[in-house]
């Protein structure tokens, strides 16, 4: 009986797992699925810039339980696990899981770790980094904060930033100023669309700040303002500072041996772990040519292939990635800036792509795995 161990619920985990189970549970006698993730939620983060404007989506639009997705499939062959994976033994194959306050040990034959990576502020949304009981009050308690403020400051310039600041601008236009932060002398790291976003941004009165690097944050006992201390020496206040900076893997349980000196996990070209037999990464925990949805997409779906390829006696295969970078982001409800490679994309493209949606429509096929 084949035991694969998929550790974390999110796009590439939630894939990995209705891929096998959809084709090879058919070939690979008593298959069975262990999936492990803090949230028992499937959580369409991508749309976390909109679901924060107050009245913009519904929870069942963005977050719908796991184990609904999975209901299709035999009891036997599939398990959901809501806890934490905090260990990992390679040698002796087997995964700690923490569940409330009790450990168990899980074995594994292969082992996915598709545990993705967190934003260093547990006080956003941006990701799940917990259980859903913590995002699901993080999501409200950002959402009363940001239709109570009349200034809000959102640090960190990077795809996530823009799109926020872009997002709440759009929504409150003049009721409500927005500076957006940037650290580097360009927002959108100094991309080649970087002053096309900027001056989208301007246009719906967000003020950015380059060369802003935040210092420290403290809350002020009088008026219940953050007061934002830059590197500059400069000081800002705000009604609200959402922070949009430092992306950190989640990848503590993981033995230090199989990361690299950014603590994300170190794969070869079919994905499987430097060092580890039949232990296999993708997505965010391995940012690798670089963290996006798309990326653990295609390593997601080639991933389950290789598995499939190696319980088969097969060799895997190289797994083949977009042929060129993108980048897009999505500015306001209307209007977006990207590029394919060096081709600059016009912003009703971004539009149709990306923005109007944020891609919440796929969420279903994902979740049940109908899409794949
Ligand atoms: C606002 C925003 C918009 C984005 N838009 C786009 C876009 O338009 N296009 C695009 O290509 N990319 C986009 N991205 C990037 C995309 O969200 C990520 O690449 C994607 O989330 C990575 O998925 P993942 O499955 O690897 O991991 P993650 O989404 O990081 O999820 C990891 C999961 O593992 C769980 N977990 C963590 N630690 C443990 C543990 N120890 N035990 C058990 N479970 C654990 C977490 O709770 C989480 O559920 C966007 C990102 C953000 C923040």
């Amino acid at each position: 009986m084949p035991t694969i161990v998929i550790l974390g619920g999110a796009y590439v985990g939630v894939r990995v797992a209705h891929s096998l189970l959809k084709t090879t549970a058919k070939t690979v006698k008593d298959l069975k699925i262990i999936l492990v993730s803090k949230n028992s939620h499937f959580y369409w983060n991508m749309a976390s810039v909109r679901l924060v404007i107050p009245g913009q989506l519904k929870e069942e639009q963005y977050a719908v339980p796991i184990a609904k997705g999975f209901e299709q499939y035999p009891a036997e062959s599939f398990q959901l696990i809501v806890g934490s994976a905090e260990g990992l033994d390679t040698d002796a194959k087997t995964v700690s899981v923490k569940v409330g306050d009790a450990e168990q040990s899980i074995s594994y034959d292969h082992l996915v770790l598709a545990t993705g990576s967190r934003y260093v502020d547990s006080n956003v949304p941006w990701k799940a980094n917990g259980t859903y009981e913590e995002l699901a009050a993080t999501i409200k308690n950002v959402q009363e904060r940001i239709a109570e403020a009349k200034e809000i400051v959102v640090a960190g310039a990077g795809a996530t930033g823009i799109e926020l600041a872009g997002e709440i601008a759009f929504e409150y236009g003049k009721e409500k100023k927005v500076t957006l932060l940037s650290g580097d002398s360009q927002i959108f790291g100094g991309d080649s669309v970087a002053s096309s976003a900027a001056n989208e941004l301007k246009k719906l009165g967000v003020v950015i700040k380059t060369s802003a690097r935040v210092a420290n944050t403290t809350t002020l006992a009088d008026s219940g303002k953050t007061e934002i201390a830059l590197e500059n020496g400069e000081k800002l206040t705000a009604d609200l500072f959402l922070s949009a900076m430092g992306v950190v893997p989640n990848s503590e349980y993981i033995p230090a041996k199989l990361l690299n000196a950014k603590k994300f996990v170190e794969v070869d070209e079919t994905y499987r772990v430097t060092g580890a037999a039949d232990v296999w990464a993708a997505g965010d925990v391995v940012a690798k040519p670089k963290a996006t949805f798309v990326n653990g997409d295609l390593q997601a779906t080639g991933l389950a292939k290789n598995i499939d390829l190696v319980l088969k006696g097969k060799t895997p295969a190289a797994i083949s990635l977009m042929p060129f970078d993108v980048a897009a982001a999505s500015v306001g409800r209307n209007r977006g800036v990207g590029r394919m490679g060096v081709v600059k994309l016009f912003s009703f493209m971004v539009y149709q792509m990306k923005g109007k949606t944020l891609g919440i429509q796929k969420m279903p096929g994902y979740h049940n795995g109908s899409s794949f």
